[in-house]
C-alpha cells in the first residue's frame, strides 16, 4: 500500500536533487509521524536522495535509534532526532550539502537581504560553528538544535544547511530558497560585492509575502510536476494544476 507521507519524501528527495541539492548519497530528510510523535521517517544511508522508496525508507525513535527498515541509519540522524525533540512545532528537518550555501559559509559574511531570496531570512540564519566536522552523536545534534533556536533555517559552516518546517514541503522550500540567496549574494560578492539592498521599512512585509504556506506548497507541486513531466512519467493527481480540485485556497497572487 502506498503511504502519502513516504511518497511526499520520495517526492521531496526528488526536486531536491533536481534543485542542485544532492552530494551523492549524502543529505537526508525526515518526516515525524502525526500519530507517533518521538518517531519519524527518515531516507536510509547508502541511496541517493531521490532514491528513496516506499519500501526503503526507516523509521527513527527520537533517541536517533532506527526501529524499523532494513536500510542503514545516517550517522547524522541526530540533527533530525535533537531539533524534533527541541521542537515540538517542526514535522520535518532537511540537511544538505549545496554548493553555493557551503561556499558562502566560508566568506564569513552575514546574509544580506539583497534578492526576495535573501529577504526571505532577513530575520537572520544561525551559523553552527562548534565544529565543521559531521554531527554524529547526540551531544553535536542538541548543539545543532540550541543554535537553530526558534529559526527555521540555518548555516553548518564549511559543512551545509540545515531546515526546520512545520510540513515537508516547507522545509524544502527554505532549503532551496537558502541555497538560492546564498548563490545570489556569491554572485553579487564576486561583481565588486551588493551595493544596494531591500528598504528596511518594506523587511517585514517583504519576508512575510515570500514565505507563505500556500507559497511553499504551490512550489512543491509545481517541482513535483516538473520532475515528472521532465522523466515522462504520470504526474500523481494530488500534484496535477489541471485537476478541478486542485487547492487554491489561500492564492494571493
Ligand atoms: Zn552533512
Amino acid at each position: 500500500m502506498t503511504d502519502p507521507l513516504r511518497e511526499k519524501l520520495i517526492n521531496a528527495g526528488r526536486v531536491l536533487v533536481d534543485e542542485g541539492q544532492g552530494d551523492y548519497v549524502w543529505g537526508h530528510i525526515s518526516a515525524r509521524l502525526p500519530d507517533d510523535p518521538n518517531r519519524f521517517l527518515m531516507k536510509p544511508g547508502c541511496v541517493g536522495i531521490e532514491e528513496m522508496t516506499q519500501d526503503n525508507i526507516i523509521t527513527v525513535d527520537i533517541e536517533g535509534d532506527k526501529v524499523a527498515g532494513p536500510w542503514p541509519r545516517h550517522n547524522e540522524v541526530y540533527i533530525h532526532s535533537e531539533v524534533m525533540r527541541a521542537r515540538p512545532d517542526i514535522n520535518s528537518v532537511l540537511h544538505t550539502h549545496p554548493e553555493h550555501a557551503i561556499a558562502f559559509s566560508s566568506l564569513g559574511k552575514p546574509l544580506a537581504a539583497m534578492s526576495n531570496d535573501g529577504t526571505m531570512f532577513s530575520a537572520g540564519v544561525p551559523v553552527f560553528s562548534e565544529t565543521t566536522d559531521l554531527i554524529t552523536d547526540q551531544p553535536r545534534g542538541k548543539a545543532v538544535a540550541k543554535c537553530l533556536g526558534q529559526y527555521n533555517a540555518l548555516i553548518l559552516r564549511n559543512h551545509g544547511i540545515v531546515t526546520a518546517g512545520r510540513t515537508v514541503e516547507e522545509a524544502v522550500f527554505l532549503a532551496i530558497k537558502l541555497e538560492r540567496a546564498c548563490r545570489i549574494q556569491m554572485l553579487a560578492e564576486s561583481a565588486g560585492g551588493p551595493k544596494l539592498f531591500v528598504k528596511e521599512e518594506e523587511l517585514a512585509d517583504k519576508r512575510k509575502r515570500t514565505n507563505r504556506g500556500d507559497s511553499q506548497s504551490n512550489a512543491f507541486s509545481y517541482l513535483v510536476r516538473r520532475w515528472h513531466l521532465r522523466c515522462g512519467c504520470e504526474v500523481p493527481k494530488e500534484y496535477r494544476a489541471d485537476l478541478e480540485n486542485f487547492d487554491r485556497t489561500g492564492y494571493k497572487g
